[in-house]
C-alpha cells in the first residue's frame, strides 16, 4: 500500500496556527493545496477577464472561483464535460471552487420562481427557460469538474424581516440536506454547507447545527456582503465563523475590499472570493498599500513613476503611471491587463503578509502597519 498516494487523493484541512481568532492552514485536494487565508479571484465565464491562467497563477492564486449560473446558461455545462472539464477547458489544473448558482439566479436571472423544489427561471442571455434544484446544481457542478462544490441555497436581500429570513435559512437547510444526497460518496472532492440566518444570532446558530448534523467537508457563512454594510457584516462576523465547526475550511461568500477580507481574516475566517480586484482592475481603480489610486485622474498624465514602487507585479515593475493613464484614456486593452494583475497580485499579496503574520503569532501589528499604509493615502503628486 502506498500511503501517500492515498493521501494525495482525499481531501483535507490541516489548521496549523492561530492568533487570536484568526486562523492559518492547508486545504490539501488531489489537485494541489490551497493556503489559507486563501483569496479566490473569480473566473465567472471560464476566464479571469484580461488574464491568463498562469499568470493568475503567479499572483499567488491557489484556487479561483467559477459561476455555476453564468456556464450553465453558456457554453452550458454538458458541453464543458465532453470537452474534459473545466479545469482543462480553461487551461486551469490548480483547484476551482463552483457557486450553486443559486445566488446569481436571484441577482440575474430573469421571471424566477421559487419553490421548495427549487427555482425556474429565464437565462438573462437569451430568455430560454432553466431549472436549479439542490439535485441540478450538484449535477451541473460535477460535470464541470470542480474540486469545491457548493450546496444550493436562498439568500434573502437584506434588510428582511426575521420571520422571513428564519423560512428561508429554513429552506436553505432542506436544500443542505437534499445537496449532500446528491453529490454523494466522491472521493478528493468536497462539498460545502452554507450558513444562513441574516444578522440574527440565534438564526445563526440554528443553521450552523443543521449543517453540522448533516456534516460538509467546509462552510460558508452566506448570505452576507449583500448590502448591510462592514459594521453590520463584522458584528454577524464576531459570532458566526465560531459557531462553526473549528477543524474545517470557513468560507465568507463575496468578500470584498481589502479592508473587509482583513477583518474577515482576523474574526476566522480562512477563504473569500470577490470580483472587486479584476473589476476594478477594468476601470481604473488601483488597490496599494497606501489606499486606492484612480488612474484616470489627470495628475497621473506625466508621473514617471510607478503605482507601488514596492510592488513586484509587472505594472509596477515596468510600467510608469503615466503610461498606465494613457493606456487608460486611449481604452487598450493592456490598460484592463495590467491593472487586473496588479489588483489581483496586491489582493493575494495582503493574504500571504496575513498568513506570515498568524503563523508568528503578530496579527494585531501587521494589521495597525495595513490600517496606517492605508490611511496615509497615495503618494504627493508630482
Ligand atoms: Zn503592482
Amino acid at each position: 500500500m502506498v500511503k501517500g498516494n492515498d493521501m494525495a487523493q482525499t481531501f483535507g484541512f490541516d489548521l496549523l496556527a492561530t492568533d487570536g481568532r484568526a486562523r492559518t492552514g492547508r486545504i490539501s485536494t488531489p489537485r494541489g493545496d490551497i493556503r489559507t487565508p486563501a483569496f479566490m479571484p473569480v473566473g465567472t465565464a471560464a476566464t479571469v477577464k484580461a488574464m491568463m491562467p498562469e499568470s493568475v497563477a503567479a499572483t499567488g492564486a491557489d484556487i479561483l472561483l467559477g459561476n455555476t449560473y453564468h456556464l450553465m446558461l453558456r457554453p452550458t455545462a454538458e458541453r464543458i464535460a465532453s470537452l474534459g472539464g473545466l479545469h482543462k477547458f480553461m487551461n486551469w489544473d490548480k483547484p476551482i471552487l463552483t457557486d450553486s448558482g443559486g445566488f446569481q439566479v436571484m441577482s440575474l436571472a430573469d421571471l424566477r420562481k421559487l419553490t421548495e423544489d427549487g427555482v425556474t427561471f429565464k437565462s438573462h442571455i437569451d430568455g430560454s427557460k432553466h431549472m436549479l434544484s439542490p439535485e441540478r446544481s450538484m449535477e451541473i457542478q460535477k460535470l464541470l469538474g470542480s474540486d469545491i462544490v457548493m450546496c444550493f441555497d436562498e439568500c434573502p436581500a437584506l434588510p428582511a424581516d426575521k420571520a422571513r429570513i428564519a423560512q428561508s435559512m429554513e429552506l436553505s437547510m432542506r436544500w443542505a440536506k437534499r445537496s449532500r444526497d446528491a453529490f454523494g460518496d466522491r472521493p478528493g472532492y468536497a462539498l460545502f454547507g452554507i450558513q444562513q440566518g441574516g444578522l440574527e444570532e440565534d438564526l445563526r446558530a440554528q443553521s450552523a447545527e443543521a449543517l453540522r448534523d448533516i456534516g460538509f467537508e467546509g462552510y460558508a457563512v452566506g448570505g452576507l456582503a449583500v448590502g448591510e454594510g462592514q459594521e453590520a457584516m463584522f458584528g454577524c462576523l464576531d459570532f458566526a465563523p465560531e459557531q462553526l465547526p473549528k477543524d474545517k475550511p470557513r468560507y465568507l461568500m463575496g468578500v470584498g475590499k481589502p479592508d473587509d477580507i482583513v477583518g474577515a481574516v482576523k474574526r476566522g475566517i480562512d477563504m473569500m472570493d470577490c470580483v472587486l480586484p479584476s473589476r476594478s482592475g477594468r476601470t481604473g481603480q488601483v488597490f496599494t498599500r497606501h489606499g486606492v489610486v484612480n488612474i484616470k485622474n489627470a495628475r497621473h498624465a506625466d508621473d514617471p513613476r510607478p503605482l507601488d514602487e514596492q510592488c513586484s507585479c509587472p505594472a509596477c515593475q515596468k510600467y510608469s503611471r503615466a503610461y498606465l493613464h494613457h493606456v487608460y484614456r486611449s481604452q487598450e486593452m493592456i490598460s484592463g491587463m495590467l491593472l487586473t494583475w496588479h489588483n489581483l497580485h496586491y489582493f493575494q499579496q495582503i493574504m500571504q503578509e496575513m498568513r506570515d503574520a498568524i503563523a508568528e503569532q503578530r496579527f494585531d501589528v501587521w494589521e495597525k502597519g495595513f490600517h496606517e499604509g492605508r490611511a496615509q493615502g497615495d503618494i504627493e503628486p508630482l
